[in-house]
Parts: structure tokens; C-alpha cells; sequence
């Protein structure tokens, strides 16, 4: 039985994580400052003998005793993160350097959740991890983009330096049941506008493309890079390579929710990237992994989720 430390942990990825590695037999420490998380999504959990919660932020130091750590403390959201941006970039830099210094310390093995953000608004399609990016060192998704990167920067020198043992996973977008209602998130908010009957909003043509991967998928792939053998440090794409355009997510959500919501197009942000698709092929070979679950399939459970949930009072 090992303690493992899980940052970020009342979230979205993180409260899965606990799950799978509390059904794996493990001690879990989760450490959240609940900005993004909730304590509805570790609920179930709180009772659990093998499951502690602390309320903790990341930038600051942090004294426990564990035996590996999964980073994955951040907003994920651009409509969080944006929010309050000197933070998001404290959160990914100063909260690396702390977990980093933590892992240094126990001499412990550490997974860092960063994103196919690190690509930018990519000229090469679709993004192999050899890929530098392109990143705007100055518009409003730097406080993330450029965030995580220095994070990435970090644990390869804690690594080179002294010796930490890292793994590196490049998080391509993720969705499923325990997105916040009001994430702000392309999938999350389709569905619950569908839900309720609201227009769908779509931002600049909609033309723009994302790849979804199942968040049953993205566990499986972070469960597998941390017990991947020894010297693999990544980084490593985890995505679904399956590429749809807004207007075709909006168009599949109002079929399988049967919504009569309408679309509506309104400004697109500053720097969207305009399409985003991972090469996966490091993921098959060296974790045997690739996702299960395409996009129908998945979005089902996921609006089956959200059904449930907008019927309760005070969701
Ligand atoms: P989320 O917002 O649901 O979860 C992030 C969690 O981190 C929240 O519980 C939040 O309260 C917590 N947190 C934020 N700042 C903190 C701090 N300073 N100290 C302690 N806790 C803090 O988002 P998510 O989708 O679950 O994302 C989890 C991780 O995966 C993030 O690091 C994110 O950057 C990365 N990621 C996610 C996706 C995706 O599509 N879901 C894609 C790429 C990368
Ligand atoms: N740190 C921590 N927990 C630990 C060990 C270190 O939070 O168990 C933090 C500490 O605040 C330190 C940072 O991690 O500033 C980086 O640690 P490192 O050992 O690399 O740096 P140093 O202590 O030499 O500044
Ligand atoms: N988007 C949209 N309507 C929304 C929310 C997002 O059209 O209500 C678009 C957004 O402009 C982007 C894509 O959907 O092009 C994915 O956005 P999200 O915030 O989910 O993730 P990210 O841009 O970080 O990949």
C-alpha cells in the first residue's frame, strides 16, 4: 500500500484519480484550496479509512510524508484561469517548485499534469511531443500556456539536477461527469445549455477544432505513465486524436440531448488556437495505452451526469 498525494485533488481529473488509486488499494492524500474543486466531488470519499483531505494552497510550501506525488493542482478552464492570472502562474510555477522540492526531499517519484496548452495556437498538425510550440508570452492564456511550460522547464531540471524521478503528461482536453456546471469549458457548457433550453454558444465561425478524450481514458493514461518503467520521464501526449470542429460538438450534443436550443455565434477569445489534434503514437508504445471511448459514447454518460445534476436544488 502506498500514500500518494494527489494536488488538485476535489477536481475534475483529480477527484477520478483518487477513485481509481483509493480502488487500487492506496493510501490518498488530497490537497486542494477548492478554487475550481468541490467537495461534492470527493463527498463520497471523505468517509473512506484510506482517504484525507486537506485544504491546502500550492504556492505555499508543504510538509507531509507520502510516497509519490500526481501534480495536478491549476484551473484548467480559461474562464478560471484568467480570472485571477498572477495566481494560475503562481499556482504552476511557485506550486511546482514546492511539490518539486517536496519529491526531492522523500526522494519520490512525481507526475505533472501539463497540457497540450504548451503547443499554443500550433503550426504543425497534428502535435507530435517533439513539437516547441507557439505561445504568446503576453496575451491572456500566457498566465496558463507559459505557466505550465516553466513547470515542465522545472521538473526536467529536478530531474537533471537532482536526480527526481518525473513523469510528464501532456493533457489534451478532457471531459466527463464532475465538470463544474459553470466550468466555462466547450463541452460543459453545450450540454448545459442543450439542458436547459438555452442558445448554444459558439465563439468566432466555430470552424476551430479540439480532440476529447473521455476522462476514463485520460485516468487510465496518468495511472499508467506514473507506473511506467523506470527512466520514462515523457512528456507524453494523452488525448483522444478523434478532431471535431465547435459546430460539430454543438450539432452532436443537441442530437443526444434532443434539444431545440439554437446556435449563436459571438466573439472568439484573443489567441484560441484554432485546431488541436495529438500524435499518441509515444503513448502506445511506451504505456501500451490509447483511448477507448469515442465521443458519442462519451458525451452520453457525460449529459446523463449533468441531467441528474441540474435536476437538484442548489447544484
Ligand atoms: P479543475 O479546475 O477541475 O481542477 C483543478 C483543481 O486544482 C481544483 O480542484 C482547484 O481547486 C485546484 N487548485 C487550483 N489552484 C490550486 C492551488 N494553488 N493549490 C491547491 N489547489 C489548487 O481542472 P481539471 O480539468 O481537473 O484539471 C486538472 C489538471 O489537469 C490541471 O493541472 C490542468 O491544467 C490539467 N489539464 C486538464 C485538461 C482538461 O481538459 N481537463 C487539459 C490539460 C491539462
Ligand atoms: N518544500 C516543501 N516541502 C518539502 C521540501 C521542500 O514544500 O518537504 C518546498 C520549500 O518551500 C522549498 C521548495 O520546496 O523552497 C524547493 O525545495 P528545494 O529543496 O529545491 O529548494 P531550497 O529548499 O533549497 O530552496
Ligand atoms: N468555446 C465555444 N463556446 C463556449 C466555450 C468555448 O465555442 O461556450 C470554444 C473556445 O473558443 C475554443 C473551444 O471551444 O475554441 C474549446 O474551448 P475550451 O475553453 O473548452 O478549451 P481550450 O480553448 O482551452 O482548448
Amino acid at each position: 500500500m502506498k500514500r500518494i498525494l494527489v494536488t488538485g485533488g476535489a477536481g475534475f481529473l483529480g477527484s477520478h484519480l483518487c477513485d481509481r488509486l483509493i480502488k487500487e488499494g492506496n493510501e490518498v492524500l488530497c490537497v486542494d484550496n477548492l478554487f475550481t474543486g468541490r467537495r461534492s466531488n470527493i463527498h463520497h470519499l471523505l468517509d473512506h479509512k484510506n482517504f484525507e483531505f486537506l485544504r491546502h494552497d500550492i504556492t505555499w510550501p508543504l510538509y507531509v510524508e507520502v510516497d509519490e506525488i500526481y501534480n495536478l493542482a491549476c484551473p484548467a478552464s480559461p474562464v478560471h484561469y484568467q480570472f485571477d492570472p498572477v495566481q494560475t502562474t503562481k499556482t504552476s510555477v511557485l506550486g511546482a517548485i514546492n511539490m518539486l522540492g517536496l519529491a526531492k526531499r522523500l526522494k519520490i517519484k512525481i507526475l505533472q499534469a501539463s497540457t497540450c496548452e504548451v503547443y499554443g495556437d500550433p503550426e504543425i498538425h497534428p502535435q507530435p511531443e517533439s513539437y516547441r510550440g507557439s505561445v504568446s508570452t503576453t496575451g491572456i492564456r500566457a498566465c496558463y500556456d507559459e505557466g505550465k511550460r516553466c513547470a515542465e522547464t522545472l521538473f526536467f531540471d529536478y530531474h537533471r539536477q537532482h536526480g527526481v524521478n518525473i513523469k510528464v503528461m501532456r493533457i489534451f482536453n478532457t471531459y466527463g461527469p464532475r465538470m463544474h456546471p459553470q466550468d466555462g469549458r466547450v463541452v460543459s457548457n453545450f450540454i448545459v445549455q442543450a439542458l436547459q433550453g438555452e442558445d448554444i454558444t459558439i465563439y468566432g465561425d466555430g470552424k476551430q477544432t479540439r480532440s476529447f478524450c473521455y476522462v476514463d481514458d485520460n485516468i487510465e493514461g496518468m495511472y499508467s505513465l506514473m507506473n511506467s518503467r523506470d527512466g520514462f520521464t515523457g512528456p507524453v501526449n494523452i488525448g483522444n486524436p478523434g478532431e471535431f470542429t465547435m459546430v460539430e460538438l454543438a450539432e452532436l450534443i443537441l442530437e443526444l440531448t434532443g434539444s431545440k436550443s439554437k446556435l449563436k455565434f459571438l466573439p472568439l477569445p484573443q489567441d484560441d488556437p484554432m485546431q488541436r489534434k495529438p500524435v499518441i503514437e509515444l503513448a502506445k508504445k511506451e504505456l501500451d495505452w490509447e483511448p477507448k471511448v469515442d465521443l458519442k459514447k462519451g458525451l452520453e454518460s457525460t449529459i446523463a451526469y449533468f441531467d441528474q445534476l441540474l435536476q437538484k436544488e442548489n447544484y
